[in-house]
């Protein structure tokens, strides 16, 4: 189940704030998308011209207290929060990251994985540079300063995208104006949202259920290939790379974007519903109830009640409130089925046939513990439903998924599968049955996870997964 999962990062940008509320708004945007990462957030600010940036390991709210972001009053900010895909969780890899050149600052946030950027970054130490972080976004600052780079101005960003390889959605600032980039492919969200009639300000986001928190309305998306640039009041689109197929990840949809945003043009909760519908046509079962794993199997659990007529009730119930820093079970603990953020209500399973829902399965290991903790109330039958085929492959473009050894539905059938986890039934959602649910074609959507299928080849794979593994 997905717990075993950590999420890709967040991205929020604000352009043109005239109340000098760009870092606030920046801070409200990134407190929406922390379910994207957990470990850092950071602001840089445009504060009397000059960029200035604030990071902190932690929750938006734990790292941005009132005095530190008043320090940060501008018109214009970009923000990050951050969950380690490629580099170690330290504030040296927090972003956003500022860097002086020969042409100014600039500031990044990035949301993805670079495929080609163990590469990169080899040919600049090889010429003697020094990085301070292990993320793959410092190259793209390398690569920024170097001379011919700062002389090309606009087109210099442009040329950097189209040599850097793989997921990216990137936020830029300088002291004169924003860049929004997303790669040709357009892997990972990233929307635009505006505020204001007779002065707009412009504002950028992972998700558009950021937007809700500060006022703005989705305008659209920056394209696959596409740069848009703010600067004074204007917002210009420049397309900086031919067209290439988009390959949206479909697993924003399965797990990783909020139900309230649009994310690839379609609702999440619509589609997430509508997983759930599917499902119970693809995988039907006599049972007394449906519940779900909270929160990313909510809505596929009320599509499957919806449609099989079986009742849907609270089953799990959550505690948001486990930090990173709490006590973990000890091994015997969790063979037992103690789990912190899960528990079950014993009155809704207790002698019953129960169908659980959730959105995924990697290890095994959580989805293990959650059966047993609901065998361990009384539940007659247990029948596992999943809104997604099985993962069998690892993931380049930024999202943390365990190697091809550890994940269960690469080693395991669905029926070895079932039998680990000793429940009367398991269904998968089919790759066809998911792809159904999307409103973009389906050769529109990236499925590597579930069908090994690669958008974009891994630029010497084994050196990518050295350079992983060392940071
Ligand atoms: S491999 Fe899976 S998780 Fe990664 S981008 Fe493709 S669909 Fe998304």
């Amino acid at each position: 189940m997905s717990e075993d999962l950590k999420e890709a990062c967040g991205l929020f940008g604000v352009f043109g704030e005239s109340g000098g509320a760009a870092a606030e708004k920046t801070y409200l945007g990134l407190f929406s998308l922390q379910h994207r990462g957990q470990e850092s957030a950071g602001i840089c600010a445009r504060v009397d011209g000059r960029l200035q940036v604030s990071v902190s390991m932690g929750l938006v709210a734990e790292a941005f207290p009132k005095e530190r972001l008043d320090k940060l009053r501008s018109d214009c900010a970009i923000g990050h929060v951050r969950y380690s895909t490629a580099g170690s969780s330290t504030l040296n890899n927090a972003q956003p990251m500022l860097v002086d050149t020969a042409g100014g600052q600039i500031a990044v946030a990035h949301n993805g994985n670079l495929t080609n950027g163990h590469i990169l970054r080899g040919e600049f130490e090889a010429h003697g540079s020094i990085f301070r972080s292990t993320s793959d976004t410092e190259t793209i600052l390398h690569m920024l300063a170097q001379p011919h780079v700062v002389q090309a101005g606009e087109e210099g960003f442009a040329e950097v995208c189209r040599r850097i390889q793989g997921a990216f959605s990137l936020l830029f600032l300088t002291p004169e104006k924003m860049i929004a980039v997303r790669d040709p492919h357009g892997f990972r969200p990233l929307s635009i949202g505006v505020s204001g009639t007779i002065v707009k300000t412009y504002c950028f986001a992972s998700e558009t259920c950021a937007f809700a928190l500060i006022g703005a309305t989705h305008e659209g998306d920056v394209q696959p290939g596409e740069m848009v640039v703010v600067d004074g009041k204007e917002m210009r689109r420049v397309r900086y790379a031919d067209t290439a197929r988009p390959r949206h990840c479909v697993f924003e949809h399965v797990y990783f974007s909020r139900p309230d945003s649009v994310v690839f043009g379609d609702n999440v909760h619509a589609v997430r519903l509508a997983m759930g519908r599917r499902l119970a046509r693809e995988h039907p079962v006599a049972a007394d109830v449906v519940i779900a794993v909270p929160d990313s199997g909510n809505d596929a659990a009320i599509g499957y009640s919806m449609e099989s007529g079986i009742p849907f009730d609270t089953g799990f119930i959550r505690n948001h409130y486990v930090g990173r820093t709490f006590l973990k079970p000890r091994d015997e603990d969790r063979t037992r089925g103690v789990d912190l953020k899960l528990n079950v209500v014993n009155e809704v399973v207790a002698g019953r046939r129960v169908v659980c829902v959730d959105d995924s399965i990697v290890r095994g290991h959580t989805a293990l513990r959650r059966v047993r903790a609901l065998k361990q109330a009384g539940a007659r039958e247990v029948h596992l439903r999943v809104s997604s085929p099985p993962v069998r492959n690892p993931c380049y473009y930024g999202i943390d998924f365990p190697t091809r050894s550890e994940l269960v539905a690469a080693n395991k059938s669905v029926d070895d599968i079932r039998a680990y986890l000793q429940i009367d039934s398991l269904g998968y959602l089919s790759l066809e049955g998911m792809l159904a649910t999307v409103s973009a074609k389906p050769e529109h959507y990236c499925t590597a996870c579930y069908t090994g299928d690669y958008p974009l080849p891994l630029a010497g794979e084994r050196e990518y997964l050295r350079s992983r593994t060392r940071k």
